[in-house]
């Protein structure tokens, strides 16, 4: 499947510069979708993940399918004052600044072995913070799993210790 084909870049969004790589474009497209979450689950199927991590708001329209195909739970990281439930939360840092993100404090068990998914690898902070995340509640990360990795700005360094899949590169 030729997936860029449905990926719109968007030049200069959000900010100049920039040249957005478009998921929705593949999105509203149901057998590329379904092929893409298809290529995707059977990689978490062979790490045989228990429990899907995703970061809102993209890694949701990926990590729910995902899970769904597996018949595993879902878990969703987001941002701070989203959660209702006692939460762990971590820092990273941002191109401008820092933020936060946060997990439900009783939502992976010790050992539990978790596929950890976003839509995008660009410079890897989003994903390292869900990693440590998982981590600090005894996760085992067994996967990491992208539809869209932007090589050249070496995301993957920061996740050397982990099987890392992406179905698109640029
Ligand atoms: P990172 O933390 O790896 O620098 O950035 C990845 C995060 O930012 C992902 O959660 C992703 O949704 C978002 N992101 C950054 N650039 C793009 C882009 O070009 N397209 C899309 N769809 N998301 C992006």
């Amino acid at each position: 499947m030729d997936y860029k084909k449905y990926i719109d870049s968007v030049m200069d969004f959000p900010t100049k510069g920039i040249n957005f790589r478009d998921i929705t474009s593949l999105l509203q497209v149901g057998p590329v979708y379904r092929a893409a979450i298809d290529e995707m689950a059977e990689f978490a199927r062979s790490k045989n993940a228990e429990v899907v991590v995703g970061p809102e708001a993209r890694g949701f329209v990926i990590g729910g399918p995902l899970a769904y195909s597996l018949g595993v739970g879902f878990v969703p990281v987001r941002k701070p004052g989203k959660l209702p439930r006692e939460v762990v939360t971590v820092s990273y840092e941002k191109e401008y600044g820092v933020d936060e993100l946060c997990i439900h404090k009783d939502s992976i068990k010790p050992g539990q072995r978790v596929l950890v998914t976003d839509d995008l690898l660009a410079t890897g902070g989003t994903i390292d913070a869900t990693i440590r995340l998982v981590k600090s509640l005894g996760g085992i990360v067994v996967g990491v799993a992208f539809l869209i990795e932007l090589k050249e700005l070496d995301g993957e360094k920061l996740l050397k210790d982990y099987d890392v899949f992406s179905l698109i590169d640029y």
